[in-house]
C-alpha cells in the first residue's frame, strides 16, 4: 500500500511515521509534483496554513489533479488546514480549496486565547480510549450535509467527519504518540 503525503508545509513527516507505523506493507511518499500522484493508494493532506497551501498547490499544478483523485474515489485524509482544503464551504472566503466534502468550515475557531491547545476526545470509531487532540490555530465544522457522519465533537463543534473515503480532522492526529486514527483512515478507506 503507498500513501501520498501532500509535502508542501506542514508536518508530513510524521505523518508518514504514523502511517508507518499502522503496518509492516505501508509505504509513504512526499508528493509536490503532480507526477507523484500517480499510483498512490491515498493520499494525507496535512496542517499548515490553507490560504497558502491553496497558492501552493494551484502554483504545482496539485489542485485539479488532487480533486480528481477524490472523484475518482481515492481516499483523502485531511487535517487542520487539510480539513479546510476538503471543504466545499470556507466561512467568509473565497480562498482556493478541493470542495470534495459536504462541509461548511469556520477558520481559526476557537479564538486568539486559545490558539493552540489539547484535550482529550471521545471518538467511539476509534475505540473507548479516549484520543489525545492536539488543536493549533483549528477549524471546526460548521455544519455537515446527511452525506457525512459526525465522528466527534469538541463540545459542540464538529471536530472530525467522514464522508465515504473522505476523512477530515480539526486536530493533529500526526503529532501524538497515538496511531488510531491514522488506522481508522487506513482500514475504511481500504477494508470496506
Ligand atoms: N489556521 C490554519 C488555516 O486556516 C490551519 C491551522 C493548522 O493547519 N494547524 O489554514
Amino acid at each position: 500500500m503507498l500513501i501520498g503525503v501532500l509535502a508542501l508545509q506542514g508536518a508530513f513527516r510524521e505523518h508518514e511515521k504514523m502511517l508507518r507505523a499502522c503496518g509492516e506493507d505501508m509505504e509513504t511518499r512526499q508528493v509536490r509534483l503532480p507526477g507523484q500522484l500517480e499510483g498512490i493508494d491515498g493520499l494525507v493532506i496535512p496542517g499548515g496554513e490553507s490560504t497558502t497551501m491553496g497558492k501552493l498547490m494551484i502554483e504545482f499544478g496539485l489542485l485539479e489533479p488532487i480533486r480528481e483523485l477524490g472523484d475518482r474515489g481515492v481516499p483523502i485524509f485531511g487535517t487542520c488546514a487539510g480539513l479546510i482544503m476538503l471543504a466545499k464551504d470556507i466561512a467568509g472566503s473565497e480562498q482556493p480549496r478541493l470542495g470534495l466534502m459536504d462541509i461548511s468550515v469556520e477558520r481559526n475557531a476557537f479564538g486568539r486565547q486559545v490558539e493552540s491547545f489539547e484535550d482529550d476526545l471521545d471518538i467511539p470509531a476509534i475505540g473507548e480510549e479516549p484520543f489525545r487532540a492536539v488543536f493549533i490555530r483549528a477549524p471546526y465544522i460548521l455544519s455537515v450535509e446527511s452525506s457525512v457522519q459526525v465522528l466527534a465533537r469538541f463540545g459542540e463543534k464538529i471536530v472530525f467527519a467522514r464522508q465515504g473515503r473522505l476523512l477530515a480532522a480539526a486536530f493533529h492526529p500526526e503529532l501524538t504518540g497515538d496511531a488510531r486514527v491514522h488506522r481508522y483512515f487506513l482500514e475504511t478507506a481500504f477494508c470496506n
